[in-house]
């Protein structure tokens, strides 16, 4: 039994062995009737890759009240989100039928706290993990404000971490992957990019109004905008960062 301080709560407890990264909802479509997917080293990467059944967890970091009662709560609820049939028949199905050349968006409307709460878990749990797929993520200063949001139930400022939406709908089974994580930096903007699931998460570090990539950003009264790229401007998208030289981890679709 391991007995130490929760990263959430700070209480000395008895920790969870594992707690996921990302919730396990959220890697429902990449996996096949026998709940495997496959880890790829590289898109290009011409080796099959290797076979897992479970996502990335991190060890020893919770205590089970935290990840059932905090984090739980918050996952249930972007879990509702996503599988509801609003988001579902909305951006997965229709988008796969959209007329090139348009940018269509959707509208939802959902629980500014929860939401923004439940996907900045994930960031924060990111930073925590020691595993190579998530070794971009380092929140530095930044992981501490954010427990601390987590553990109050505050969404804090409105322009601290915006977070914005695009989804993505392509033939290369985009749908199906989750990508390792990483910062991007370029000028004065600065942002965190969660591909998961056909969903691409782009979570602000350094406020910035200029930044286009936030005009739809998640709003204080829940008004949560999601466009959706073509089947043209995902392929572009999607091969664009797939070309770094080290390329990216992937969990994909057997
Ligand atoms: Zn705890």
């Amino acid at each position: 039994m391991n007995i130490a301080q929760c990263q959430l709560c700070g209480q000395q407890k008895k920790l969870l062995r594992h707690s996921h990264v990302i919730p396990k909802f959220m890697e429902k479509s990449i996996k096949d009737d026998l709940h495997r997917m496959k880890l790829k080293k590289n898109i290009e990467d011409p080796r099959p890759g290797i076979y897992i059944q479970k996502g990335f967890t991190v060890r020893d970091i919770l205590c089970a009240t935290c990840d059932n009662h905090i984090l739980g709560r918050l996952e249930k609820y972007l879990s509702e989100f996503i599988d509801s049939p609003d988001y579902q028949n909305t951006i997965v199905k229709r988008s796969r039928r959209i007329i090139p050349g348009t940018l269509p968006s959707h509208r939802f409307n959902v629980d500014y706290t929860k939401f923004k709460l439940g996907i900045l878990s994930i960031v924060w749990r990111a930073h925590l993990s020691n595993h190579y797929f998530h070794k971009e993520i380092d929140l530095g200063s930044f992981a501490d404000i954010l427990k601390d949001m987590i553990l109050n139930q505050s969404a804090g400022d409105k322009n601290f971490f915006r977070i914005s939406i695009f989804a993505l709908t392509t033939d290369m089974e985009a749908l199906k992957i989750v990508m390792q994580p990483f910062p991007v930096e370029v000028a004065d903007f600065k942002y965190l990019l969660f591909l998961i699931s056909g969903a691409m998460y782009f979570i602000e570090t350094k406020y910035n109004p200029e930044n286009t990539l936030f005009k739809t950003h998640l709003k204080e009264d829940g008004t949560l905008i999601i466009p959706v790229l073509n089947m043209e401007l995902s392929k572009v998208f999607i091969n664009a960062i797939f070309k770094r030289e080290d390329g990216f981890e992937l969990l994909l679709r057997i």
